[in-house]
C-alpha cells in the first residue's frame, strides 16, 4: 500500500482521532493517575476488535495487531497531563482543575488509537504483530522504564520501536528529528540550606539560611559557564525557591528545587557531583549547611538509531514532501521514551510539527496557553502506520 492511500485513510478518520483527542483532553491526569485515560483507551481498543493487555506499570496498556509469528514493532504513546490550569479556552478544555494536557500527551494517545484502527484494517496483509503501547508517567515517572520491566519489550520480542511528539516549534505538515542523540539526559535536583532562624533585626545572632540561598544559586551558574568545556551542552536550573514565613524573621531553612541537563549520563553525573560541592562549600563559607539530593528518576539520553532516522525521514516526505522533513539540533529536554532503546532496541523519536500561527498554536510545551493545531493529528497517524508497515517488511525480508 502506498503512502498515498495511508494518508487518505488518515484523513478520512481525522474527525475521529480529534474527537477521541478532545475527549482525553478534558480529563487530563497525572502521572501513574491514568485511570479515566487508560479507560477510554481500553474501550476505543475492544470497539475496534485489538485485544490488549491493561494494568502494566499501574495504568499501562498494550495493543497487539497482526500476526503472532513474525518480526514484531512498536509504537508508543504516552498518557499523562500536567499539574497546570489551563488557560486556553474552547469547548473541550480541561475539566480537572489544575490539571492540562500540556504537553500534547493527548494528541499522542489519539494518533496511536487512530494508528490502531488503520492498522486493524490491514492486519491481514501485516507480517508480523505490532505492539500498541500506552504507557504513563512520562512526565518525571519513567513511566517506560517500568513499562520495560513489566516486559513490554518480549514475548515477542521488539526490533524496533518509535514515538512521535508534537512540537510547537516547527508547523504542521513537517515533521523533524536527527540520528543519535537527540534529548538530553535529565534528572531533579533538591537543596536544603539549613541555617539558623532568628530575629531579622539581629542577625548576628542567627545564620541566614537566605542570603546563603542566594550565593548558592549564583555559584551553580558558574558550574556551567567556567568549568563546563563550552562546546559541551549542559543545563543547570534552579526553578523553585522556597523559604520563610513573614518580613521579620530570618527562616530556619531554604529549599530550593530544579533540574540538571547533559546530553550523556555520564555528564549528568559529573554536573550532580559538582553541584553538591558547590553547594555543600558555599553553604560552609556562609556558616550553614547544604542538603543536596537528586530525587526521581535521571531519564538516560534517547538516542535515535540512524538506521530508523533515515526510514522516518523517508516516511516524512513520502507523506508530506520533500519540505516536510527538517533535521533538527539536540535539544536538552528530556524523554523517557529513552528506556525503551536503552537496552539495545532500535527506535526512532521523531518530532511532529503542529505550529499554525493563523491559530495560536505558537506556545511551548508545558505553558497554560499550549494550543494544538489538530491538522497534525491525522498525519501522526499516517506516519505511525507507515514506521510499523515499513519497519515490518524490512524485517521480514532481512530475516
Ligand atoms: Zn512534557
Ligand atoms: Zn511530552
Amino acid at each position: 500500500m502506498s503512502a498515498a492511500t495511508t494518508l487518505k485513510d488518515a484523513q478520512s478518520i481525522a474527525s475521529w482521532i480529534v474527537d477521541v483527542r478532545r475527549q482525553l483532553h478534558r480529563i487530563p491526569e497525572l502521572k501513574y493517575e491514568e485511570v479515566k485515560t487508560s479507560a477510554l483507551v481500553q474501550a476505543t481498543l475492544k470497539e475496534l476488535g485489538i485485544p490488549f493487555k491493561a494494568g502494566m506499570a499501574e495504568t499501562g496498556v498494550v495493543g497487539t495487531v497482526g500476526p503472532k509469528d513474525g518480526p514484531c514493532v512498536a509504537l508508543r504513546a504516552d498518557m499523562d497531563a500536567l499539574p497546570i490550569e489551563e488557560a486556553v479556552v474552547s469547548d473541550f478544555r480541561s475539566t480537572h482543575p489544575g490539571r492540562m494536557h500540556a504537553c500534547g500527551h493527548d494528541c499522542h494517545t489519539a494518533m496511536l488509537l487512530g494508528a490502531a484502527k488503520l492498522l486493524k484494517q490491514r492486519e491481514a496483509t501485516l507480517p508480523g504483530p505490532v505492539k500498541l503501547i500506552f504507557q504513563p508517567a512520562e512526565e518525571g515517572g519513567a513511566g517506560a522504564e517500568r513499562m520495560c520491566q513489566a516486559g513490554v519489550l518480549d514475548a515477542p520480542n521488539v526490533q524496533r520501536i518509535f514515538g512521535l511528539h508534537v512540537w510547537p516549534q516547527i508547523p504542521t505538515g513537517v515533521i523533524g528529528g536527527k540520528a543519535g542523540t537527540f534529548l538530553a539526559a535529565a534528572g531533579e535536583l533538591e537543596i536544603v540550606i539549613h541555617g539558623k532562624g532568628g530575629h531579622a533585626a539581629m542577625p548576628h545572632f542567627a545564620r541566614d539560611p537566605v542570603t546563603t540561598a542566594a550565593q548558592v544559586i549564583t555559584a551553580l551558574q558558574t558550574i556551567i559557564s567556567r568549568e563546563l568545556d563550552p562546546l559541551v551542552a549542559g543545563v543547570i536550573s534552579v526553578t523553585t525557591v522556597h523559604g520563610g514565613s513573614t518580613y521579620n524573621v530570618i527562616p530556619e531553612e531554604v529549599r530550593l528545587t530544579g533540574t540538571i541537563r547533559s546530553l550523556t549520563l555520564a555528564g549528568l553525573k559529573a554536573l550532580q557531583t559538582r553541584v553538591t560541592e558547590v553547594a555543600t562549600h558555599v553553604a560552609a563559607a556562609h556558616r550553614c549547611t547544604a542538603e543536596v539530593s537528586f530525587p526521581g528518576n535521571d531519564y538516560p539520553p534517547t538516542d535515535n538509531d540512524p538506521h530508523a532516522w533515515g526510514l522516518s525521514q523517508q516516511i516524512g516526505r513520502d507523506l508530506l514532501g520533500d519540505a516536510g522533513v527538517k533535521t533538527l539540533e539536540a535539544v536538552m529536554g528530556g524523554e523517557d521514551f529513552a528506556y525503551y532503546v536503552q537496552g539495545g532496541v532500535p527506535g526512532c523519536f521523531v518530532a511532529l510539527g503542529i505550529r499554525n500561527q493563523e491559530l495560536g498554536a505558537i506556545h511551548s510545551v508545558h505553558t497554560p496557553q499550549f494550543l494544538v493545531d489538530e491538522a497534525a493529528l491525522p498525519l501522526g497517524a499516517a506516519m505511525h502506520v507507515e514506521f510499523a508497515m515499513r519497519s515490518l517488511s524490512e524485517l521480514a525480508a532481512t530475516k
